[in-house]
């Protein structure tokens, strides 16, 4: 799979990532920083005092967004709830973990630990900054940090989901209402709501001649609204898959070929023209392996001729399978945690057909979610 972020070692056992579009934010921020808030702040600095105090804080920044993870992390953890890893992005940091909150109060404090946080270290910096007052380049950095942990402090508790205001706000409507479902719908449309708003308030700014900021605001409004569409449709995907098994969305359009067939082979009679996507590998009638499209893409075609699909195929031990008395969602889920794009449908160690994304489309499609549009 494509790595979109570095490894930065693990904090209590949770991996820390750190994408590619953090340096563009490292990069602005730091910038910003050097050119226009501390040369206006201090006017006394040298250009170099400037950029040095600029990277300082953004890497100081940086330790503080962590730190709001780890809170929203540890707090996930005491709730024994898997903290998969705590990744950093353009717009802050995101902590990944497994699965909804079992019950509201849990996902209540998880997300509240994060702001106390921020809240925390703005006092604290704050605190650093009045006893550094003859010392203006730390004084210069505190004080920036004790502002930045604010605003990500009251940030973050806007109550628009995905933020986490949104999730303290979800956790409140599903403990009133005792429904999950009905409070995610609630706090992902005003998460929508907050979303339109952020774009509606940058493009005001762009107008007023604030381009830098409005662009920045205007962004984040939109990661916001797609961030709580997507939540919307998930939430809609798996009322619809919910009570639904694997038996009744899988198809029994796929092929088995005997395991010393050669990649040529498959490629004339099954994959180009047909367009097959995956072919299921046979020997002495036992299933024992998947090959893909994608597999046959890592051998150079001069070799298609006398490499075998037993070489390339994705052995039965390694390939994710599903019963037929799977519930359908979480097949889906399987299928999205291993990035891959379809599951055999196995019992005793026999196949008895594919699920694939097509395959979800095609049997939503006949529940009425997609394609019965009612026409006047
Ligand atoms: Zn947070």
């Amino acid at each position: 799979m494509r790595k979109k972020s570095i490894s930065l070692g693990k904090i209590l056992g949770i991996p820390i990532g750190l994408d590619y579009s953090w340096f563009l934010i490292l990069f602005l921020l730091s910038w910003m920083l050097a050119v226009s808030y501390f040369p206006i702040e201090f006017k006394s600095w040298s250009v170099a005092e400037c950029w040095t105090a600029g990277i300082v804080t953004t890497i100081m920044l940086f330790v503080s967004v962590v730190l709001h993870e780890l809170g929203h992390s540890i707090v996930a953890i005491k709730y024994k709830i898997k903290v998969k890893q705590i990744n950093l992005f353009l717009f802050g940091g995101i902590s990944e973990i497994a699965g909804e909150p079992p019950k509201a109060s849990a996902e209540f404090w998880i997300a509240i630990a994060g702001p106390i946080v921020s809240f925390l270290l703005a006092v604290i910096f704050y605190g650093l900054q009045t006893i550094t007052v003859n010392l203006p380049f730390l004084f210069g950095v505190f004080k920036y940090l004790a502002f930045i942990n604010l605003i990500l402090a009251i940030f973050n508790l806007i109550p628009g989901f995905p933020l986490d205001g949104g999730r303290i706000f979800r956790a409140i409507v599903w403990g009133f209402t005792h429904n999950l479902h009905k409070a995610t719908y609630i706090a992902a449309m005003v998460g929508r709501f907050f979303g339109f708003f952020f774009i509606f308030l940058g493009v005001l700014q762009i107008f007023n001649g604030d381009i830098a900021n409005g662009l920045w605001i205007a962004l984040i409004g939109w990661f916001l609204e797609s961030a709580a569409m997507a939540q919307l449709q998930q939430q809609v995907l798996e009322e619809h898959l919910t009570g639904h098994t694997v038996a009744e969305a899988m198809t029994n359009d796929y092929a088995i070929v005997p395991d010393d067939t050669t990649i040529q082979e498959v490629m004339d009679n099954h994959f180009l023209g047909i367009g097959r996507r995956s072919l299921f590998i046979k020997k002495d009638n036992q299933f024992i392996g998947l090959l893909t499209l994608h597999k046959i893409k890592e051998v150079p075609a001069d070799k298609w001729a006398y490499t075998k699909v037993s070489d390339v195929m994705i052995s039965h031990l390694e390939t994710q399978k599903v019963d037929v008395n799977t519930p359908l969602w979480d097949a889906l889920t399987k299928m999205d945690k291993n990035g891959v794009n379809q599951l055999p449908v196995m019992q005793n160690n026999e196949v008895l057909g594919v699920l694939s994304r097509e395959s979800l489309i095609t049997f939503l499609s006949s529940q009425g979610l997609w394609g019965n549009k009612k026409v006047a």
